[in-house]
């Protein structure tokens, strides 16, 4: 199968050169030629019911050039979640909340990042490519560390983190900076997600254009590479529990097989909620996917005026793992919805380089209304959803799921109908404890955030997850602070070092 750039179809790889690289040398995102040649029988899939079926079946259709798919899911996921099952489905209230949050580091992001260094690996051993991978990785707070726990200690590959300085929770934070391993490098940088973000896609354009750094690079035998979800390999695994949540609901007798459900995706980078429409085109009835967005409501305005405009105020909000203006996923979106336009795709993404926006018109525009509705809220009635959720359900969701729900509800009001709705949870309240904790109780918690997980704990009935209580116990191993400006001296510093 092939892939090719969002921004010209003539740059082609296979899916194994794809996830090795991250993302196509002029910049685009790699995406399938066609969807139509994916092999894929959602309604097997959704009958089969397992997760780890549903994740062979479904990664193994989109990268089918990788050997033994079911011995990579199987040591991706055996063992190193809380459940079976990785991704339960709650019912809560009239709607249904998939729990994604189950995995080692407590964020929706280790469904992907488990399998991800499996991908890296097998595409190394199959294509006999014995260089170093440098996997670099912007993060808003959950990549980061999911991909710290991914890829610590993996043979032949080497990972550095970036986030942003004052920019992440104190539970995410200390995650990062704790982590051992004799691979990785973290690094907190003064600026915010989007300039870190930036400036790594900015190394991957001079690793794949600039003589003289192609030229360092060769020397430390070293190749670049993306944990982001810019890399297929991120995007596919995701994928799966969309199936899963829909067999849960066959299962349960919620649905009959056929019968539409729709998705709210609380939103940064428009990865995972782009994985719930390469669901939908691989044939699972999708009504809406809600595109739901905190203050930092960029998408909200697209989405709804075709105007994207990156040239607004950076707000800190209560879920930072949504706080992005520049989100990239949505280029692979454009190109889909654009009906594979890959010069009006490269027109768009000059735009916003120089402009600071694009507008998108005509049937373009028209295809992702169809697709999705959108919806923003702001850190107020993030926590009065979060309090609301706890009194009338008894179930306590952290900031970004809130953000979610509530676009569920505004959903609800507009357009009515009786289709399920699933709600995915992206993270443990457990990694937001202070801002859980003062929704619930209306107050600021007089508190630190352990104790205020402690409280968490006695209000919800849950337990702490271990990886999260351990926290206040670690050595801090991390303390690089850099400015923006300076990340390509740091990633050649690490290379070379
Ligand atoms: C990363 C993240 C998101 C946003 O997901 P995208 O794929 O970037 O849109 C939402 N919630 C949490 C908790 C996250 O970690």
């Amino acid at each position: 199968m092939k892939y090719i750039s969002t921004r010209n179809k003539n740059i082609q790889s296979d899916g194994i050169h794809a996830v090795l690289s991250g993302m196509a040398p002029d910049g685009g995102l790699f995406l399938p030629e066609s969807f139509d040649d994916i092999a894929f029988d959602w309604e097997k899939a959704v009958k089969a019911g397992s997760t780890t079926e549903i994740a062979e079946a479904v990664i193994g259709s989109i990268l089918p050039d990788f050997e033994d798919m079911h011995g990579l899911v199987k040591k991706a996921y055996s063992g190193r979640f809380e459940t079976e099952e990785l991704t339960p489905l709650v019912g809560v209230g009239e709607r249904y909340v998939l729990e994604l949050f189950k995995g080692p580091t407590s964020a929706f992001k280790d469904v992907a990042l488990s399998m991800l260094p499996q991908l890296m690996q097998a595409a190394k051993r199959q294509t006999g490519d014995e260089s170093r991978t440098m996997i670099l990785t912007a993060t808003s707070g959950d990549t980061g560390k999911a991909a710290l726990e991914g890829f610590h200690d993996v043979p032949g590959v080497g990972i550095i983190v970036f986030f942003p300085y004052g920019g992440v929770s104190e539970v995410q934070r200390l995650q990062m900076v704790t982590q051992a391993g004799g691979n990785v490098h973290v690094c907190a940088i003064r600026g915010n997600f989007d300039d870190a973000q930036t400036a790594v896609k900015k190394v991957f354009e001079l690793g794949a254009n600039d003589a003289g750094f192609k030229a360092d690079l060769a020397a430390a035998k070293t190749n670049l590479s993306s944990a982001n979800s810019i890399n297929i390999g991120r995007l596919a695994p995701q994928l799966t529990y969309y199936f899963k949540a829909y067999a849960d609901l066959l299962k349960q007798g919620r649905i009959k097989l056929g019968d539409k459900v729709d998705f709210s995706v609380p939103t940064g980078n428009f990865g995972d909620i782009l994985a719930g429409y390469f669901a939908k085109v691989l044939g699972l009835p999708i009504g809406k996917l809600i595109c739901a967005s905190n203050a930092n409501n960029v998408l909200t305005d697209f989405l709804r005026t075709g105007v994207y405009n990156k040239r607004r105020p950076f707000i800190k909000t209560t879920s930072p793992s949504m706080d992005i203006l520049v989100s990239s996923n949505l280029e692979r979106m454009l190109y889909l919805a654009g009906g594979g336009d890959t010069a009006a795709v490269a027109g768009w993404m000059e735009d916003l380089k120089t402009k600071g926006e694009y507008r998108v018109s005509g049937k373009a525009l028209e295809n992702l209304r169809d697709t999705y509705y959108a919806a923003y809220c702001d850190d107020t009635e993030t926590a009065s959803t979060i309090a609301k959720v706890f009194k009338s359900h008894n179930y306590v969701c952290d900031t970004h799921t809130a953000v979610a729900w509530n676009a569920a509800e505004k959903y609800a009001a507009e357009a009515g109908g009786n289709t399920p709705m699933v709600v995915l949870s992206t993270a443990s309240p457990y990694k937001f404890p202070l801002a859980v904790l003062s929704a619930i109780e209306g107050k600021e918690p007089a508190c630190d955030e352990f104790a205020a997980m402690e409280k968490i704990s006695a209000l919800s009935g849950t337990k702490i997850p271990a990886g999260l209580a351990g926290l206040r116990e670690k050595e801090i191993l991390h303390k690089d602070v850099i400015e923006k400006d300076e990340i390509t001296d740091y990633v050649l510093s690490k290379i070379k070092g």
